[in-house]
């Protein structure tokens, strides 16, 4: 049985000084904003990833991040 995962849809925040881009956006779990490296490279690093809650549910599997194109400043 295939496992699905939850989308998060993020937007790519650029980073001058460290050069790592990050993903935010908003839990599908706990609803809060939780920031996930995006990589160095142009194209963010996407898929799934273990969820950020502070607490954890019962039914956290992690999520799928989506990514759009919108590119935000913070
Ligand atoms: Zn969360």
């Amino acid at each position: 049985m295939e496992t699905k995962y939850p989308v998060m849809q993020v937007r790519l925040v650029r980073r001058r000084k460290s050069r790592c881009n990050v993903l935010k956006g908003a839990c599908p779990y706990c609803g809060k904003t939780h920031t996930h490296s995006a990589g160095r490279g142009s194209a963010p690093r996407l898929g799934h990833r273990v969820s950020h809650c502070r607490r954890k549910t019962s039914q956290d599997r992690g999520y799928i991040l989506k990514w759009d194109g919108v590119i935000g400043k913070k």
